[in-house]
Formats: C-alpha cells, sequence, structure tokens
C-alpha cells in the first residue's frame, strides 16, 4: 500500500506554531489576532464552515467576530461592511465565505478587500505579489498542500507535477507555488487533451477538478507518484449529505489509484484539514505584518 498522506497531524503542527505565535502577539500588544468571517445568505454548508472557523479560532485563542447578512442583502450593504472591517484596528483578517448570492459581485467585493487583511488571499494585489513569488499572505488549500509535502518529505523540486483544475482558488495558486518550489509544472483543465498522457509523465499529480472520484486506477501512473487530492464531494453540492452521515470522496478513487502510487492523501483527513489550518495561520501573519513585528517561526 502506498504512504497515507494524512493531513491531520501536519494540520496539528500548523495550529500549534499559530497558537505559540498568538500567544506571542497577546504579551506583545495586550490583544489577540483577530479574524472577521462575513457570511450573507443562509446556505447551511456555508454556515457550518463558518462555525468551524470561529470554533478553531476558539481552540487556537485567536480572536472571531462572526458578521452575518441576509440572503436579500445588497452590494453597497455588503461592500459597506468590508470597508468598516478594513478600517477596523482590531482586525487582523477578512473572510468573506463563498459562495455568495447570485445578485452579488464577488470580484467587486474581493477587489474591495484591504490586502493586508486578506487572508484566503483572492485579492488581485496578492494574487499578483504570489505569482511574483514574494506573497506575505498565501492562499490556504494550495499553501496546505506545499505543508503536507515539506511535512512528509517530498522533493518537489526538479520534478515533474501535474495541477488538474485552474481556479483562482485552488489550480492558479497551486500551479505558481509548485513552480516556485523547482517543480515543472503543467496545468490541465476541461479543455485539456488527453489528460492520461499527463498524468502517466507526472511524479506529483494535485487533482482539483471537482469531478467526484474521476481519476481512476485503470490511468498508467508513473513509478513512484504522489497523489494530493483536493477534491471534495458530499453526496450533492452545497447539501449536508456529509455531516448526516453521506460519505465524503475526492476527484481520486481512492480505492484503484492507491495501490497503483506511492503515496496519497485521502478524503477525508488530506487536504481537508489543511485549509483551516493554514486559514488560522494566515490570520496571525497578517496580525504580525500589520504590526510591523517580525515572525519568529518564518514557516508559519
Ligand atoms: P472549480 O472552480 O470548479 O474548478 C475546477 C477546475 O477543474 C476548472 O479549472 C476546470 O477547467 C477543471 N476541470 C473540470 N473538469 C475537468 C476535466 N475533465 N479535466 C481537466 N480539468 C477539468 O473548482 P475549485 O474551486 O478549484 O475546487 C476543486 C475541487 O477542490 C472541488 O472538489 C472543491 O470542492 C475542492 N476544494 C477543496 C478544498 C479543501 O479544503 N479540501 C478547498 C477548495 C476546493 P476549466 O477552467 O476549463 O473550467
Amino acid at each position: 500500500m502506498p504512504l497515507l498522506l494524512s493531513g491531520k497531524p501536519v494540520a496539528e503542527a500548523v495550529q500549534a506554531r499559530a497558537k505559540s505565535a498568538i500567544d506571542a502577539f497577546r504579551k506583545k500588544t495586550g490583544r489577540a489576532p483577530a479574524l472577521a468571517t462575513v457570511l450573507v445568505g443562509d446556505d447551511p454548508a456555508s454556515a457550518i464552515y463558518v462555525r468551524k472557523k470561529g470554533e478553531m479560532c476558539a481552540r487556537l485563542g485567536l480572536g472571531h467576530r462572526d458578521f452575518r447578512l441576509p440572503a436579500s442583502a445588497k452590494q453597497a450593504e455588503l461592500e459597506k461592511l468590508i470597508r468598516e472591517l478594513n478600517a477596523d484596528a482590531a482586525i487582523d483578517g477578512i473572510l468573506v465565505q463563498k459562495p455568495l448570492p447570485k445578485q452579488l459581485d464577488g470580484q467587486a467585493v474581493f477587489d474591495l478587500l484591504d490586502p493586508a487583511k486578506d487572508v484566503d488571499c483572492f485579492s488581485p494585489h496578492n494574487a499578483g505579489l504570489l505569482a511574483q513569488g514574494r506573497a506575505r499572505l498565501l492562499p490556504c488549500t494550495p499553501a496546505g498542500v506545499m505543508e503536507i509535502l515539506r511535512h512528509y518529505k517530498i522533493a518537489v523540486e526538479g520534478k515533474t507535477a501535474l495541477v488538474i483544475g485552474r481556479s483562482d482558488i485552488v489550480g492558479k495558486p497551486m500551479a505558481v507555488l509548485l513552480t516556485l518550489a523547482n517543480a515543472t509544472v503543467t496545468v490541465a483543465h476541461s479543455k485539456t487533451r488527453d489528460l492520461a498522457e499527463h498524468v502517466a509523465l507526472a511524479d506529483i499529480v494535485v487533482a482539483a477538478m471537482g469531478k467526484n472520484r474521476f481519476l481512476k486506477g485503470s490511468l498508467a501512473w508513473k513509478k513512484g507518484c504522489v497523489v494530493i487530492d483536493v477534491g471534495m464531494h458530499r453526496g450533492s453540492v452545497g447539501s449536508l449529505a456529509a455531516s448526516s452521515g453521506g460519505k465524503l470522496s475526492g476527484d481520486v478513487d481512492f480505492d484503484t489509484v492507491a495501490p497503483k502510487v506511492a503515496a496519497i492523501t485521502p478524503v477525508p483527513g488530506g487536504v481537508g484539514p489543511m485549509t483551516i489550518a493554514m486559514l488560522m495561520a494566515n490570520t496571525v501573519r497578517a496580525a504580525f505584518v500589520r504590526q510591523g513585528f517580525l515572525l519568529e517561526n518564518s514557516s508559519l
């Protein structure tokens, strides 16, 4: 069987580093770094995600302020809230939970976010810094993948990496981070011809295509291949199936792929736990940077 790349010990290590940085910040300033979450509407899955983020803040001693707007909220109302949070000196990180209701222009909201507080790394300013290799805040899920690779001492430099998916939230920043780590990166998307040929050449495959169990063991996997499954499917999208006992699965058909590869992340328990851990780390990092403090632990 392959090496199972569990995200749990990796997330715990990130959380422990975040916690000691939070304690250090509190000693210096008399307050904890604080995250503001903004939830618009009543999507039950989004409400669970926000609740979990709040619970993690409480566990680590991070401040959390929970802002809610009704599903009927107008663009101006949401933008007013973002401006207030941008100006609030006691808020270090702002997370606007996606998806937003259809009448709202998400990009305009992310354009408005103070880049210094943009802990999801969605603003064009932070995406640009990332592309130039000088990001202060890293997008949570791709940064979590890099943390898994580091933790399990999986060499990236000189390897061929295939990122399947090119979304702004996962695929694109993932490809940038792997490139910055000196991998030779191919990005596949829905118009890619013969995905199987690219899979066969890859030392590292990051699956972020949003297609349930799409990648099968019947593909020709390169010897020693490491598979990172970012996909998350819970019955039907946005439903509460998982929390009510439905099985969570990824973009990779774990049972058939695992015997063919050297290492693989499980779903659940692989990349999933990393996203929230990296959000906590980003909030702490944002707080330190905003105060002009040096982070003692640069790997936070
Ligand atoms: P997304 O915005 O829907 O993007 C999917 C990407 O996959 C698109 O770039 C699309 O190509 C590409 N794609 C679709 N079908 C393909 C195919 N047959 N072959 C190759 N590429 C294909 O999804 P996302 O937001 O990036 O999320 C991807 C997955 O990760 C989802 O399952 C999501 O739930 C999960 N996720 C998990 C976490 C976590 O914490 N674990 C966090 C975020 C997302 P085009 O650009 O051509 O359309």
